[in-house]
């Protein structure tokens, strides 16, 4: 295989051992989609037309606000609601209603992403496949959020044979279902810690149970912040 862009931050990502190292390629990822779509890349015809077409979903429009100008983002909707308009009015309602779920659920930085993460898949089970040094630092990971778990089975089950497969699939399980009864230790202590018996005791690694929790479910780190008091 040709030296692909994706080997050096996945080896890069992958080396902190720190957190899911596929959120923080996702992140990588995203973070340039979002500087490319609200720089100059905005202006270009072949990109409107694209934007125009799939939109953007809530998250994506939150961070375009977040990270670009007023203008730009203006500009975009500004073509988006004309081709909206132009569609709505040439359909019928059943027509209307299907074309606007199918707007609902597409965006164009998630399909940019999606189609990065395709080619970083395959790249990440070459690795996986060929470089020993990459194969340590898999096992060396602590975990992955639910989302990436996922990916990883389906993406493995394309790119590798089927002994390759259930080798994988044993060693990914091991990272994870560690991580699980870690998980829910903290998840449980967090519980007891609300009972008075408990209520002197140390937190331990409970604190930010739950934020955790809905991370490895969501892929996300939720805004709120858990109530730790335990005057109830
Ligand atoms: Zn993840
Ligand atoms: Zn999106």
């Amino acid at each position: 295989m040709s030296e692909h862009i994706y080997t050096i931050p996945i080896n890069d990502h992958f080396g902190k051992a720190d957190g899911c190292a596929l959120c923080s390629l996702f992140n990588m990822l995203e973070r340039n989609e979002i500087e490319r779509i609200t720089g100059a890349a905005m202006m270009e015809p072949d990109v409107r037309i694209q934007t125009n077409r799939f939109g953007f979903c809530e998250r994506h429009f939150g961070k375009m606000l977040l990270v670009g100008k007023r203008l730009p983002v203006a500009l975009i909707l500004q073509s988006h609601f004309e081709i909206i308009r132009g569609e709505l009015e040439r359909k019928k309602p059943e027509g209307q209603g299907k074309y606007l779920q199918e707007l609902e659920n597409s965006c164009y930085v998630c399909g940019r992403i999606q189609e990065q993460m395709d080619s970083l898949y395959g790249n990440l089970f070459w690795l996986w496949s060929n470089d020993r040094a990459f194969q340590e630092r898999f096992r060396a990971q602590p975990y992955f959020c639910f989302p990436h778990y996922r990916e990883l089975l389906f993406y493995g089950q394309k790119h590798l044979s089927k002994k390759d497969y259930r080798i994988f699939c044993a060693e990914v399980w091991s990272i994870e279902t560690s991580y699980l009864e870690t998980l829910s230790g903290d998840i449980d202590w967090f519980c007891k810690k609300f009972d008075y018996r408990f209520a002197k005791e140390d937190w331990k690694n409970s604190k930010d149970a739950i934020e955790r929790a809905v991370y490895t479910l969501t892929g996300h780190m939720p805004e709120f912040r858990s109530e730790i008091s335990t005057t109830i």
